[in-house]
């Protein structure tokens, strides 16, 4: 038998540890020769530890909230017994049979299409065997091997592929920008600087499927005429760095990675920079100076990185996710690619989904998917019978959408237009509870500590807003006088005026998107700014 743990943060974090410790030493007792094995996060952390059980000639079959505790007689059903451990059953992975359903029967999984987390806690991160024997690097040997650079780059336009990073700039045309540039060096970055508050996407994928995004980068390599990369990864998240490392190291000892690969000419060098986890430094410019040495403060752009990055050549930096749908781009094409999701927002979304909802976890959904399916077809709904108040989505440089807007569908131009952003993937749901000053004040907190202070209008300017904001809740508890409302009353203008004038002067995306929280607030939660300062309950 082969016993597999999910051993991702989520896993970690839930008891994985102790649970593999305990399973060992169980088996010893039993005497049970058995393989265990760790694998990620499979994406549904609200159930963690997840641990499978394969018998020979069986299906593969997932069980969830496997303590310590229960072990012995786990182990006991499932080996001696060979039957299904039916009160901690999650599905099984293959055919559907009397005793399990399939895992994809659960509606958790059911409503998700996944490309990027595919593999994700299905194989072994540390193992490349693994990754193989899934189809691993047929992508880049088909791109290695059959295709010229301009022919990827075509693919990769034809499937519509937009940057999963926030900005959704067309990925083809980037790299095609890159490739057309002269330079006696060009370098690739991976963007794994994830920041915002209640995202976690990028962390689990590395952790999960470094390979991935590893092959990911080696066809953008490819692709543009890069034969030095970084993978830009924030030091707080160590064990994705660590899976990196290995995931690294074993490409260079199978000849995946380094000089001349496969005998093809094309060479490739990968290394991780840590990042000291500023916020800030997700963005372009600011992340090219942080792996310069300098500090990580944003640059007006032209030039843009694609014609001068890294100490001045041409750079490509896509995000995690983004090269993660790469190697399927290649393999089931561009064209299918591009029939997965909306008109202009092709394939699939991966978000990060917590808050005040059930099924808390990692779920990737075609574009287009509605805000009321991730949360109450695939998250289950609002625990302990609330009502469901909003949802923020896009970090701190969304905003929060409001019930009346939940049917909108998750692509790029739909959130946008209601003053939110897809943003890299948090998805925050909120029930009838959350005070939306207090999210609008929350959000603010946290890029006024995360400016990096080189505008003024985002230096000072979200400052301001946050002085006002923090003035809010008091007037709720006191000031009744008609003329501390007034004051108060001007005080709402000026933050709406604020607002606007930061975001349209501030020198770079965490600036210009720094007053979201609140403009959605004021959009959509009038009346509850209202109600805290005129004392209204
Ligand atoms: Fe720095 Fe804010 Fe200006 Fe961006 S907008 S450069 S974070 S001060």
């Amino acid at each position: 038998p082969i016993i597999i743990i999910g051993m991702g943060t989520c896993g970690l974090a839930s008891g994985a540890g102790k649970v593999k410790e305990t399973i060992l030493e169980e088996l010893k007792k039993l005497n049970i020769e058995a393989i265990v094995e760790s694998t990620g996060c499979i994406g549904y952390c609200a159930v963690e530890p997840i641990v499978d059980v394969k018998l020979p000639g069986e299906d593969r079959v997932s069980y969830c909230e496997i303590v310590p505790k229960i072990v012995p007689k786990f182990l006991h059903t499932v080996l001696i017994e060979k039957k299904i451990f039916k009160e901690k059953l999650l599905g099984t992975h293959g055919k559907t049979n009397q005793d399990a359903r399939n895992i994809n029967e659960i509606p958790f999984f059911e409503f998700q299409r996944k490309i990027v987390l595919s593999n994700c806690g299905i194989i072994n991160p540390d193992s490349i065997d693994t990754y193989l024997a899934y189809g691993g690097f047929k992508a880049f040997d088909k791109v290695v091997r059959l295709m010229k650079p301009e022919e990827v780059i075509k693919e990769i336009s034809i499937s519509g592929l937009r940057g999963r990073g926030g900005g959704g700039f067309p990925t083809g045309k980037k790299w095609e920008l890159a490739y057309k540039q002269k330079a006696d060096q060009k370098y690739l970055i991976c963007n794994a600087d994830e920041g915002d508050p209640g995202a976690f996407m990028d962390r689990s994928l590395l952790e999960s499927d470094p390979f991935r995004v590893i092959e990911g980068m080696m066809i953008a390599a490819y692709a543009i005429g890069a034969s030095q990369a970084y993978i830009y990864c924030r030091a707080e998240y160590p064990l994705a760095i660590e899976k990196l490392q290995n995931a690294i190291n074993l490409c260079e000892r199978y000849g995946i990675l380094g000089n001349n690969i496969l005998n093809t000419g094309f060479s490739l060098h990968i290394k991780i920079k840590k990042g000291a986890g500023a916020f800030v430094c997700g963005e372009e410019t600011a992340l090219i100076a942080s792996i310069e040495g300098k500090r990580g403060m944003p640059r007006p752009r032209p030039p843009y990185p694609v014609q001068a990055g890294l100490w001045g050549k041409p750079t490509v930096i896509n995000n995690v996710e983004t090269f993660g749908n790469v190697p399927s781009i290649i393999l089931m094409g561009g064209e299918e690619f591009a029939k997965i999701g909306t008109e202009k927002s092709k394939g699939t979304k991966v978000f990060a989904l917590s808050g005040n909802v059930k099924n808390t976890g990692l779920v990737e959904v075609p574009m287009g998917t509605t805000l009321a399916d991730v949360v109450f077809k695939i998250g289950g709904g609002i625990p302990n019978g609330k009502e469901f108040k909003a949802v923020q989505i896009g970090g701190p440089s969304g905003g929060c959408i409001p019930e009346h807007l939940i049917d909108t569908p998750v692509d790029y131009e739909s959130l946008k237009e209601i003053g939110a952003m897809m943003g890299s993937g948090g998805f925050v749901v909120m029930d009838e509870d959350t005070c939306m000053v207090d999210v609008a004040k929350y959000f603010l907190t946290f890029i006024q500590q995360e400016s990096c202070g080189k505008c003024v209008p985002c230096r000072e300017g979200t400052k301001r807003m946050l002085e006002i904001i923090e003035r809010i809740p008091q007037r709720y508890s006191s000031g009744k006088d008609k003329n501390e409302q007034l004051l108060r009353f001007k005080g709402m203008i000026h933050l709406q005026r604020l607002a606007d004038v930061i975001k349209d002067t501030s020198l770079c995306g965490l600036g210009q998107s720094a007053p979201n929280p609140v403009l959605s607030g004021l959009r959509y939660f009038r009346e509850e700014y209202e109600e805290h300062l005129y004392d209204r309950k």
